[in-house]
């Protein structure tokens, strides 16, 4: 993953923070959910959360926000109880409100 030379105006994890009140600050990047990929995700959801963590706009245009429905269940437990689908889908819903939406 390479980091964007850019970033956004309002601090990616507070968006998150006041609509789910998960900090992905939290994420260790401690590999536990890399193993969770199905075709078409760019990025693992560590990636994306260290990229949201860093205020990257690479957290808004990754294809992984739109391909990963099938993993978003009961079953994507993070090992820092962030709730990862409830993250995924208010970065989906913040890259559509900024027209950043990649699908
Ligand atoms: S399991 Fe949680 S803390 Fe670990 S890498 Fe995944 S999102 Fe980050």
């Amino acid at each position: 993953m390479t980091k964007s030379n850019r970033s956004l105006p309002t601090p990616l994890h507070a968006v998150i923070l006041a609509a789910t009140s998960q900090d992905v600050r939290l994420c260790t990047n401690c590999g536990n959910c890399d193993g969770l990929m199905v075709p078409g995700m760019d990025l693992t959801f560590a990636e994306v959360f260290q990229a949201a963590a860093r205020n990257d706009p690479i957290a808004l245009t990754n294809d992984t926000l739109w391909t990963c429905d099938d993993l978003l269940g009961p079953q994507l437990i993070c090992q820092h109880n962030i709730d990862i689908p409830a993250v995924i889908i208010t970065l989906a819903r913040e890259a559509r409100s900024k027209g950043l939406a990649s699908k």
